[in-house]
């Protein structure tokens, strides 16, 4: 990675605090790129060109068409129970 961007920081929405761009390349699981790298990051530098250039093919593709983590299977079990109580106080 070019030294110039390693060393780039900025405060992470997610963990509200700074983090190095490095650190968003593997925020996911610490393989792959978060979900939010491109809006996080094209203010600073071509992020767009960038991982399309550094990325395999399959990865960068699927990292356009990503969104945020799915819930935990424990969260989703509390937005069907909440759901639920709504539905039978309505
Ligand atoms: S790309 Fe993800 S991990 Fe990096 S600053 Fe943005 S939200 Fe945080």
């Amino acid at each position: 990675m070019d030294s110039t961007i390693k060393a780039l920081e900025r405060r992470c929405p997610r963990l509200g605090g700074p983090v190095g761009f490095d650190y968003c390349l593997t925020a996911e699981n610490d393989q792959h790129p978060c979900f939010k790298i491109i809006d996080c990051w094209w203010e600073q530098f071509d992020v767009y060109h960038y991982l399309e250039a550094s990325l395999p093919v399959k990865q960068f593709h699927a990292l356009l068409q990503a969104g945020p983590p799915k819930p935990k299977a424990s969260s989703l079990v509390e937005l069907i129970e909440a759901a639920r109580q709504r539905t039978r106080t309505e």
